[in-house]
């Protein structure tokens, strides 16, 4: 039977219940226990595909095709495994099933109501995610105390009625602020926060202490004398990012094990470990994020405007994590230089001087015109100096249109998602997408295989497999009636769609490296298996 821990959050919001969650999660999984997690959201939206990644982060794309919250990437960041689009739970699902059945006659004479048909609709969903695991956690995201995850606090309750104390316990991740007019940390906000969760009906197991420094004795006596939990179970999770500190989450599970979190949820669920963790290649992995050996720049173009770090960083989390996990692997420090495309399109720009000093560029997936031509410019600028070029989805699309232009000699050349009547549309919506859009979908979503050709760059990147699949998020194709002009002269399709229709991979032969992919291979990267196509670029980079 599935045992379960659930992870609640405190204080304030964005106190980092998913990487907590993530981290706990790795941490069993080297203790040898399959692990699964599951991220509740208690919001109206059925999934994150609608939201706008500058509000809400980056848009996870799940294997399965889902279109998640950006916690479940650190999931799978953590665990390395897939993580099904179903192991997201929203409100909106929850009422949309239920309404539906109600219509559909499913509950036929009976009063459809919050209680039991709320919880009990939740407790299914998280009884279908989690079949087959040892363990799976369940993270509730919003804070304790805010209206809208009172249900699913209630669903937890009641699934704990139903399989007994010991085979289920409660994390509250919590944040102690220091108010700079005492310097010192304050526990009460942790306090209330434990008392909101009990009325709920809830009694913590574990209070996971988030804050600028790591939490004294003094402090978590104090925790456990105002909140009657024991001391041993006041877990200290200081921050891993800013002034004096790691700067990386993938320090938090050997921090966690420090205070031996592992063995304490074991013990409390009756569990004994089936293996001993086996920490080294992590650990040598991060210290290579914390001392790298040397450092380089790398600019992103993208549309910035109106953009602060912190959401930008959201916004852009699995390239700038895949990044990591690359820099890691080479023993380098990257810094990302964010470059926004449309000062690249000022008449006056100059391209040379702003790019000077980076030694790549990536150009991430997008939608829309903003911007499109002062990428374009980047690509111009890295095909002719060598400068290595890495295009993800809209990176591919938009290093076509710039070779057949410029080098097909295709003026005007475009996508028609931004020009519908270009002479040359290199990039179309092609039939099979169009049999999508009939289906009520939008656009080509999760894994998708690709045969890699063979002595491409790319194909040596992957480790000469023949056949890989990358997870993708697109409307646009490179047209078909485009392919041949664009390979007499010289563009390497280096990855084709199973049906040799759709093409998935690009590279310049003679260049340093100029690559871009149709696919997103950043939503695959892990520290200890970073994508390769990043694992190339950093490498071609540094030389
Ligand atoms: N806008 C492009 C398309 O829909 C690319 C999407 C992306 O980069 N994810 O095909």
């Amino acid at each position: 039977m599935t045992k379960y821990i659930v992870i609640t959050g405190g204080v304030i919001s964005g106190v980092g219940k998913g990487v907590a969650t993530a981290s706990i999660g790795r941490i069993l999984k080297e203790n040898g226990f399959s692990v699964t997690a599951i991220k509740i959201d208690p919001y109206i939206n059925c999934d994150a595909g609608t939201m706008r990644p500058t509000e809400h982060g980056e848009v996870w794309v799940t294997g399965d095709g889902g279109e998640i919250d950006q916690d479940l990437g650190n999931y799978e960041r953590f665990l390395e495994q897939p993580i099904p689009k179903r192991n997201n739970i929203t409100t909106g699902q929850i009422y949309k099933t239920l309404i539906e059945k109600e219509r559909r006659g499913d509950f036929l004479g009976e009063t459809v109501q919050f209680i039991p048909h709320v919880p009990d609709e939740i407790k299914n969903r998280i009884k279908e995610a989690s079949a087959g695991f040892d363990l799976a956690l369940i993270e509730i995201g919003g804070t304790v105390g805010d209206y809208e995850n009172i249900p699913f606090l209630f669903a937890m309750k009641s699934l704990e009625n139903e399989i007994g104390k010991i085979n289920i316990c409660y994390a509250l991740v919590t944040y102690l602020p220091v108010p700079s007019h005492i310097s010192e940390m304050k526990t009460k906000p942790t306090q209330l926060a434990i008392k909101l969760l009990r009325e709920e009906g809830i009694q913590p197991d574990f209070i996971l202490c988030r804050g600028k420094q790591a939490l004294d004795e003094p402090r978590k006596r104090k925790i456990e004398q105002y909140s009657n939990i024991l001391s041993d179970h006041i877990i200290s999770m200081p921050d891993v990012t800013g002034d004096n500190t790691p700067n990386t989450l993938y320090v938090i599970p050997l921090d966690l094990e420090k205070e031996k979190l592992g063995d304490k949820l074991m013990k409390i669920l009756g569990l004994n470990p089936k293996k001993t963790p086996d920490w080294s290649e992590w650990k040598s992995a991060v210290n290579r994020l914390v001392n790298p050996k040397k450092e380089i720049s790398v600019g992103i173009v993208g549309k910035y405007l109106k953009i602060g770090d912190f959401q930008l960083i959201d916004s852009y989390i699995s390239i700038h994590e895949a990044i990591k996990h690359a820099s890691s692997k080479n023993d380098v420090k990257v810094n990302l230089v964010w470059i926004n495309a449309p000062e690249l399109e000022e008449p006056k720009a100059n391209i040379s001087r702003i790019l000077s000093g980076i030694k790549g560029i990536i150009i991430p997936g997008g939608f829309g015109s903003s911007g499109v031509e002062g990428k374009i410019k980047a690509i111009t600028y890295c095909r002719e100096n060598h400068v290595p070029f890495l295009g993800l989805c809209y990176g591919l699309q938009l290093a076509v249109i710039e070779f057949a232009r410029n080098v097909c000699g295709l003026n005007g050349a475009h996508t028609t998602e931004i020009d519908p009547h270009t002479k040359y549309p290199v990039i179309d919506l092609l039939p099979e997408q169009e049999n999508i859009m009939e289906k009520g979908g939008t656009m080509r979503l999760g894994e998708y295989p690709a045969i890699l050709t063979e002595n491409s760059r790319v194909r040596e990147l992957y480790h000469n497999v023949g056949e890989i699949s990358e997870r993708h998020r697109h409307r646009y194709e490179v047209n078909p009636l485009f392919h041949q002009i664009l390979q007499e002269k010289g563009l390497v399709f280096s990855g084709m769609s199973p049906n040799g229709k759709l093409v998935e991979f690009i590279e310049l032969p003679q260049h340093k490296f100029f690559i871009g992919t149709q696919a997103h291979p950043e939503f695959k990267s892990s520290l200890l298996h970073p994508a390769p196509l990043f694992d190339g670029f950093v490498e071609s980079c540094l030389k």
